[in-house]
């Protein structure tokens, strides 16, 4: 992805001088993902207040499924260019500042921190990605103090970058990418996806937040949910149907891309490098959600133990035939094999209690 983005970058002029970055430097990753201090308090979301009343009641006569908790006199989400645009006017006034800072962040309650909420209005067209890269570099060379280029650079990353690197790849790939599924994963996702009923209380604020509000940021679709999906082996079609079902901004193309590649490593490394799994120590490196969970992130085994610990061990130790060699993972497998068989055999066996008791997390 990082070359294609270069090219990208050169290819339409973006943040370049000739043929260089204008500051010399690509990425600015380093610089930013920060976990957010603890009283910190971010500025409410802009929402609407639209009336989808009609179209809605339409969608309930006509039998179609649905889930999740739509207000239909009050639907917060843009629906025309006018507000697609304010939308944006107020990302760049109020969240691009720190949207780099905490990219990654997580907080109970804190439903989209400094995220721009823009791909809704990007995936259906009532606005471009060009004039959103535009918007938000004219406000940089505008007031540089105010949004700092690291900032900038990692937003822009995300549209030219890994959007269109999406959009590459399903074309590329589709139809066939719909059906891989490189760890050969069967199981089904548990109940409280559709529910949000579980002690775990990551995956609880992720998944009632993308129930009420249709919306989770990357780092909730990656490495909570998809994360626990990928972690205790889910057919990558139930997860597609997951995310395809509750995103407001889940269209095919850039849906799949993301949940059986990015997500599910179920194409096997066309997407990603390594698979996207965690136990709890990444989970609480970036969030505030283990200090008030019903269970130990520090635990790996017995009854408070955090599932995502013993899991993640299971994952590599199910996979090794496919994974020992892809020199991202190589360390792990060391750490693994180093480990005492006693407690191996004990996370194993924990995993696989939490995965017979997956219903009742
Ligand atoms: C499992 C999984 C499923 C996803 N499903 C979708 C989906 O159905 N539709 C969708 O638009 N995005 C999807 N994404 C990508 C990303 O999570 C969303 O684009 C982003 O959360 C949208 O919120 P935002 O506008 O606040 O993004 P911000 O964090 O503010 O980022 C700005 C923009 O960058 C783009 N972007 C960032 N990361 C990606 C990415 N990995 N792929 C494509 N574009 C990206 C988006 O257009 C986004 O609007 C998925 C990611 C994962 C891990
Ligand atoms: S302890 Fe485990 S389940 Fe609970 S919030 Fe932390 S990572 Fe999630």
């Amino acid at each position: 992805m990082e070359s294609f983005y270069r090219n990208m970058r050169t290819k339409h002029n973006v943040l370049m001088d000739g043929s260089q970055p204008v500051t010399g430097k690509w990425n600015y990753d380093d610089d930013n993902r920060k976990k957010i201090p603890k009283n910190h308090v971010p500025s409410a979301p802009l929402v609407f207040k639209n009336d989808v009343s009609e179209v809605y009641d339409e969608l309930i006569l006509s039998g179609i499924k649905t889930i999740g908790n739509c207000q239909p006199k009050a639907f917060i989400w843009p629906v025309n260019r006018k507000q697609s645009l304010e939308l944006l006017a107020y990302f760049i006034e109020d969240c691009l500042p720190l949207f780099g800072t905490f990219q990654d962040a997580m907080a109970p309650n804190q439903w989209s921190l400094y995220h721009a909420r823009i791909s809704f209005s990007m995936n259906t067209k009532m606005i471009s990605p060009k004039e959103v890269v535009n918007a938000a570099i004219a406000a940089w060379e505008e007031n540089p103090e105010r949004i700092a280029y690291n900032q900038l650079e990692g937003f822009v990353r995300q549209i030219i970058g890994w959007r269109e690197y999406m959009r590459g790849i399903y074309w590329n790939q589709m139809p066939a990418y719909q059906t891989k599924n490189f760890f050969d994963h069967q199981n089904k996702l548990p109940e409280w996806f559709w529910t949000g009923e579980t002690k775990m209380n990551c995956l609880k604020d992720t998944i009632n937040q993308s129930l009420d509000y249709g919306y989770a940021h990357h780092i909730q679709r990656l490495m909570i949910t998809g994360n626990f999906a990928l972690l205790a082996g889910i057919h990558p079609d139930e997860v597609d149907a997951w995310y395809l079902g509750i995103y407001i901004d889940a269209i095919e193309w850039v849906e799949i891309t993301n949940t059986r590649g990015m997500s599910q490593f179920a194409d096997g490394g066309i997407v990603a490098t390594k698979p996207y799994v965690s136990s709890a120590t990444y989970i609480d490196k970036m969030s505030h959600y283990c200090g008030t969970c019903y269970y130990s992130k520090a635990i790996k085994t017995g009854e408070k133990a955090c599932p995502f610990n013993s899991l993640y061990w299971n994952f590599y130790d199910q996979h090794e035939a496919l994974l020992a060699k892809n020199p991202r993972i190589g360390m792990m497998y060391a750490v693994w094999r180093k480990m005492a068989p006693a407690d191996k055999t004990a996370l194993l066996e924990q995993a696989q209690y939490y995965l017979n008791h997956i219903n009742e997390l």
